[in-house]
C-alpha cells in the first residue's frame, strides 16, 4: 500500500507569523510538503497573487463551490469566506505528500473531524503586546481591521486546547525546527502503529485460521 501523506493544519492568531513558518518549511523540504491554496471572497492585498496566495472569488462563486461540494471545509472570517479546495488536498495526500493547510480554528477542527489522523498545530506569540506591534508593523491592515482581528483572536483562544500542539513563535528558527520535529514524530508514530496493527492482524488471522475442535 502506498504511504499516504499527513494533513497538517497550521493555525494561529492573525500576524503571529504562520505564513513565514509555512514558507520556510516549503523552502527547506520541497519534496515533503505541499501547500493547500485556499479560495476566499476577500479582496487581494497588495502583492498577493491569484493561485499563489489564494484563489480570489466572488461571494457568489464561493457559494457555488460550497454547493458543488468542492470544498473540504470553509468558514467565515471577518465577513469573508475562506475554504479549502478538496481535490488538490486529497490527490496530493494520496500521492504521499504532506499537505499543509494554513487555516483558522473552525476549519482546523472540521478537518480533524473528517481526518482524525491529521496534525493540528497552533502558533501563538510570546505576548499580546508583541502581536499588536507585529500587526501594526506589517502595515497591511488598517487599525480598525487590526482591532477586529485581535477581537477574533480572543474568540479563537477558547478553541486552542482542542489542537494537538501549541507552538510559541518567539524565534523563527527555533519555531520552524520545532514544527518540523513534531511532524516527523507524528509520522514515525503513525508508521509504527501501522506496522504493529498489520503484524497483530496477521497473527490473529493465523490463530483463527482453523476452527477449534
Ligand atoms: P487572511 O485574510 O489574513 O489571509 O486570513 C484570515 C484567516 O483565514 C487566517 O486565520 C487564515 O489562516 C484563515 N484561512 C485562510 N484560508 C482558509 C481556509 O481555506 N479555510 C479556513 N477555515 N480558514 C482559512
Amino acid at each position: 500500500m502506498p504511504k499516504k501523506g499527513l494533513l497538517i493544519v497550521i493555525s494561529g492568531f492573525s500576524g503571529v507569523g504562520k505564513g513565514t513558518i509555512v514558507k520556510e518549511l516549503l523552502k527547506r523540504y520541497p519534496e515533503e510538503f505541499r501547500l493547500s491554496i485556499s479560495a476566499t471572497s476577500r479582496k487581494p492585498r497588495e502583492g498577493e497573487e491569484e493561485g499563489k496566495h489564494y484563489f480570489f472569488v466572488s461571494r457568489e462563486r464561493f457559494r457555488e463551490m460550497i454547493d458543488a461540494g468542492a470544498l473540504l471545509e470553509y468558514a467565515e472570517y471577518n465577513q469573508n469566506y475562506y475554504g479549502t479546495p478538496k481535490e488538490y488536498v486529497i490527490s496530493e495526500a494520496e500521492n504521499g505528500h504532506n499537505v499543509i493547510l494554513e487555516i483558522e480554528v473552525q476549519g482546523g477542527l472540521n478537518i480533524k473531524k473528517l481526518f482524525p489522523d491529521s496534525l493540528l498545530l497552533y502558533v501563538v506569540p510570546p505576548s499580546a503586546k508583541e502581536l499588536y506591534e507585529r500587526l501594526v508593523g506589517r502595515g497591511t491592515e488598517s487599525l480598525s481591521e487590526i482591532h477586529r482581528r485581535l477581537k477574533r483572536a480572543v474568540e479563537e483562544a477558547d478553541y486552542v486546547p482542542q489542537y494537538d500542539e501549541l507552538i510559541v513563535n518567539d524565534d523563527l528558527e527555533v519555531c520552524v525546527q520545532e514544527v518540523y520535529e513534531l511532524i516527523r514524530r507524528r509520522q514515525e508514530e503513525a508508521g509504527e502503529q501501522h506496522a504493529m496493527i498489520a503484524r497483530l492482524k496477521n497473527e490473529l488471522l493465523e490463530i483463527t485460521k482453523e476452527k477449534p475442535e
